[in-house]
């Protein structure tokens, strides 16, 4: 019996010895030989897993006709991994915690920004590592630019909340471009809180602050930025012009690009455009390192929305395929790696109420994001306190989800319709108690009752089910092209992703 056992063991002692030695994974691959890539892409989808790339696909094939998918660029990329995402101090992870494992290599903890577990000492990030190695720098996201994820590669914050530190962090790390959204607190509290300042721990330059200004913006314009924030001031930035910060025309809440879905088609600057832009200005004979967010994937999953996470998705790529044609100029000199901090919602492509069908083109009958349609539907409790009415309600619904129109094959059952009824009652009857009873949140979670459950049920026809309304911890898929590229396959853990970029610039 015992010997039998140990027979067992020993046959799985060679087995796993046998699986580790043919799939050894990144980190304990022996130390890149290769050249270092002169152009770096680093391009982040925020809560942006499996499921969000393969809804968009299945969507795009589904609204051209297609059978099965229509391919992104994101996903053609040839090399392909995946990795483990789980914080120190919890395993589902957060965007700061993902963003510094992302960024420095080393796992911390819920909220933290570039420092280590008990927010003591700063992390090193890949972006400063690289700015070391006379590569330029340029950090873009769809949402503020002080947002964790950007925030990730330049500041080392105990909190990701301390966006007024962080914002003063972005114009110490010297980099050469960030774009996309802008700053969420630039007047911050009217001084400057020199516990929590960077030199404080050491990190970058010590800078001579003009102590009378507080203002992140203006500081950051002292230490010799330059800002833009039209679509002519974009246009006219050109290959040469150092130390921008090229900010949004029209900004959403949270000081984000707003929402694509929104936008009628056509966005002032988007985050593709932020990114062409970026090539055009970091180019230089030393290359470049260039972070790229999509943002608001996330957000949109937060709400269970999925036509709006789609369009968010297609933008990302759309910055994707900017890249990829650099790429094809630069072949041999190019790294692209597109990767995710978590996934969000818990999107799963099958849904118990539809069974086995999948009809995802009926999600292009949202012309609305959950925002805009939450707030409408506050307007609306604004101005029809006491008279509100269901069927001004279910109007709305079918204006901007197209539910309740059977010619769009999105007729509403009784069910539906209750269901609506329901939650229209309470989001006009809306108050913050409401919030603290667990089946309201398990419906609706933080959000309007009646949008989210418009999301719910386009979701649900469409063939697309729900979890949650925050993160998960389903392994992040990693997809890459160029330089390098091999390091990046297999499956590993997130801390791998810049522990393997450090391998290849190292010895540059
Ligand atoms: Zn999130």
């Amino acid at each position: 019996m015992i010997r039998l056992k140990s027979i067992k063991l020993w046959l799985l002692f060679t087995a796993t010895l046998f699986i580790t030695n043919v799939y050894a994974q990144p980190s304990e691959r022996a130390n890149y030989q290769g050249p270092a890539p002169k152009y770096i892409f680093y391009f982040i989808g925020d809560g942006m897993g499996l499921s969000q790339a393969n809804t968009a696909e299945a969507y795009l094939g589904a609204i051209h006709q297609k059978n099965g998918i229509q391919k992104l660029n994101l996903t053609s990329l040839p090399k392909q991994g995946f990795y483990t995402t789980y914080a120190v101090d919890r395993f589902i992870t957060g965007s700061a915690a993902a963003g510094t494992a992302l960024s420095t290599g080393t796992k911390t903890t819920i909220n933290t920004i570039g420092m280590d577990a008990k927010r003591q000492k700063p992390l090193k990030t890949i972006a400063e590592i690289a700015k070391e190695k006379d590569y330029k720098i340029g950090i873009v996201s769809s949402v503020s630019i002080d947002h964790a994820t950007p925030a990730s590669f330049y500041a080392h914050q105990p909190t990701r909340n301390m966006y007024y530190d962080i914002s003063l962090d972005l114009s110490k790390s010297g980099f050469n471009y960030f774009a996309g959204g802008g700053f969420k607190h630039p007047e911050g509290d009217g001084k400057i809180d020199a516990k929590n300042s960077m030199s404080n721990f050491g990190m970058g330059d010590s800078v001579d602050l003009d102590q009378k200004e507080t203002n992140s913006m203006r500081i950051a314009e002292s230490r010799g930025y330059r800002f833009t924030n039209t679509v002519e001031d974009f246009n006219a930035l050109k290959k040469g012009d150092d130390k921008i910060i090229s900010i949004a025309p029209a900004l959403a809440s949270g000081a984000a690009l707003p929402y694509y879905i929104d936008q009628n088609g056509k966005s002032d600057i988007s985050l593709a455009d932020f990114t062409q832009k970026g090539i055009e200005l970091l180019d230089n004979k030393n290359g470049f390192f260039m972070m790229v967010e999509g943002g608001k994937i996330d957000w949109a999953c937060h709400a269970n929305d999925a036509a709006t996470a789609i369009q968010e998705v297609i933008q990302f790529d759309n910055a994707v395929a900017v890249a990829l044609d650099f790429y094809k100029k630069h072949p041999k000199q190019t790294l692209i790696i597109v990767a995710g901090d978590h996934e969000t919602g818990g999107m799963g492509m099958g849904f118990s109420g539809s069974h086995y069908e999948s009809a995802f083109a009926l999600l292009q009958h949202q012309n609305i994001s959950y925002e805009n349609f939450s707030n409408l539907i506050t307007d609306y409790r604004k101005n029809n306190t006491e008279k509100y009415n269901i069927e001004d309600g279910l109007a709305l619904v079918k204006k901007h989800f197209g539910l309740g129109d059977a010619e769009k094959g999105l007729e509403l059952s009784e069910f539906e319709l209750q269901k609506l009824s329901i939650a229209f009652d309470k989001s006009m009857n809306y108050n913050e108690e409401m919030k603290k009873d667990d089946q309201f949140y398990l419906l609706y979670g933080s959000y309007d009752p009646f949008t989210i459950t418009a999301c719910h049920i386009l979701s649900n026809k469409a063939g697309i089910g729900w979890t949650s309304f925050s993160h998960t911890a389903a392994p992040i898929p990693i997809r890459s092209i160029g330089v390098g590229a091999d390091l990046f396959t297999g499956f590993f853990d997130n801390t791998d992703v810049p522990k393997n970029l450090i391998k290849l610039i190292e010895n540059r």
